[in-house]
């Protein structure tokens, strides 16, 4: 996904449209041709309006506007383990909307369609990377800013290519990054990622989220009524609701996530301005469909940039779902790096030059992503105890949020984008 919009927005830019680009993917697209009259995919992603924004201006956003994707007007986030509560409105902070949840296989149905309409794009798959020769850091002090030395490819069948600057968005286990000597730092969340499609009992328009002892169960609304499971739980857990059927899996589903006592207003706290908690849908199983399981992790490359070399996306970054960010956050390194690309042609400047790489897109990005990873995190390590100090604060301070307007609506901005 995050190649594919960095490509659509090298290519619809008049700036960087005089580049030449060849996206290489080990597998072809899924294409979907009529979304609306299948069950949603599994996979889906939470888009923000930021993300919406660069969407729109790469001309993808059409093919994945409702009815495709489903608009989500409030969020809940409630504790399994306290009685505090957050709910936020978009109508808060004067939108019509908090984002949209948008299948995977359509954002990259719609970010292909894009592509083969622009003319300084090549697509080639199925094409595996093999190999992958840089120039030096010293090469590149020595010869001075952008070395005349190409970056070589080579792709699974023996062909080679050579490029001004190589794009690493190969996913997590990014091949690039390994190729190109980038240490990442990581940890395992000892988790997985169950996720499943259900229906729900009223029209669902909010992201729903609880975070049981286990870890967080979202609830989030995808298109045609129907809606899409993350749940992070423990391997154990996780093993056993991956084997369930559908139908166990929604009574599970239900008993997480209604389950216990409904949070109630801190009579400490009479904050008239905080919104009433409401009670999640109850969930029915689609029989069509069987939930799957992720691994859970956190990881970030010490450095997302070499001469010629830039990794973006999960190559670069990867974070717990719990705020749906992950791929926010590589449509903001696609932003970021197609403007220091579009800077380098208007100034004449190599676009693999490492000077500009790291001063125009390896900075800012590592200070916002890094922002985001410490804060999911954080939020992750705070939502693990049930009992004791941190779980009475825990429940004050959603209270807290949840009854100061100004508080709430700068939290809400920033994860909006
Ligand atoms: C359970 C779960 C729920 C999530 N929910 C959300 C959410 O709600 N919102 C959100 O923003 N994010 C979410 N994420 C994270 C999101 O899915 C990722 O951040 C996103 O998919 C990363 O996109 P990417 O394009 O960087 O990498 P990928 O989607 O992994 O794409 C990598 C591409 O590189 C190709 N490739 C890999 N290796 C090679 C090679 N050697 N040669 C050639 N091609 C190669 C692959 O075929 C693929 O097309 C979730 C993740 C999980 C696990």
């Amino acid at each position: 996904m995050v190649g594919s919009a960095l490509a659509c927005a090298l290519g619809s830019n008049s700036a960087t449209s005089s580049l030449r680009v060849l996206v290489l993917d080990r597998e072809g697209p899924t294409e979907v041709t009529s979304p609306s009259s299948n069950v949603p995919d599994l996979r889906v992603s939470t888009v923000t309006p930021a993300s919406v924004q660069l969407l729109q201006s790469v001309g993808a956003w059409e093919h994945i506007a409702p009815p495709r994707s489903a608009a989500f007007q409030h969020m809940q986030v409630w504790d399994e383990g306290g009685n505090g509560y957050v709910r936020y409105s978009a109508a808060q902070v004067g939108r019509d909307n908090m984002g949209y949840v948008a299948e995977n296989r359509v954002l990259q149905t719609a970010l292909m369609r894009r592509l083969k309409d622009l003319k300084n794009i090549t697509l080639l798959w199925p094409a595996s990377l093999e190999a992958l020769t840089l120039p030096s850091y010293a090469l590149e002090a020595h010869e001075g800013p952008g070395t005349n030395s190409l970056a070589e490819l080579r792709l699974a069948h023996g062909q080679t290519c050579k490029a001004r600057l190589v794009v690493g968005a190969d996913g997590a286990r990014s091949r690039t990054r390994q190729l190109a000597d980038l240490r990442t730092f990581s940890w395992s969340y000892h988790q997985r990622g169950i996720v499943a499609t259900v229906r729900t009992q009223q029209p669902n328009d909010t992201a729903w989220q609880r975070f049981l002892h286990t870890g967080p169960l979202a609830l989030l609304p995808v298109r045609d009524g129907y809606s899409n499971i993350v749940w992070s739980t423990s391997l154990q857990q996780a093993s056993a609701l991956e084997k369930a059927s559908p139908h166990e899996f929604a009574l599970a589903v239900n008993e997480a996530l209604r389950g216990g006592f409904p949070p109630a207003r801190n009579p400490l706290l009479p904050m008239r301005s905080a919104e009433e908690f409401a009670a999640p849908p109850a969930v029915f199983a689609v029989e069509e469909t069987q939930q799957r399981s992720f691994p859970l992790a956190c990881a970030g490359a010490g450095r997302y940039v070499r001469p010629r070399l830039a990794l973006v996306g999960d190559a670069a970054h990867v974070v717990h779902p719990l705020a749906g960010q992950g791929v926010n956050l590589g449509f903001g390194d696609v932003r970021t790096l197609a403007d220091a690309l579009t800077h380098a042609v208007e100034t004449g400047r190599d676009v693999g030059e490492l000077g500009l790489l790291e001063d125009m897109y390896e900075q800012p990005r590592q200070r916002e992503n890094g922002i985001m990873m410490v804060a999911l995190d954080s939020l992750k390590r705070v939502f693990a105890p049930q009992s004791g100090v941190l779980a009475s604060f825990r429940g004050l301070g959603l209270d807290i949020i949840n009854g100061t307007p100004a508080l709430k609506s700068s939290i809400m901005k920033y994860a909006m984008g």
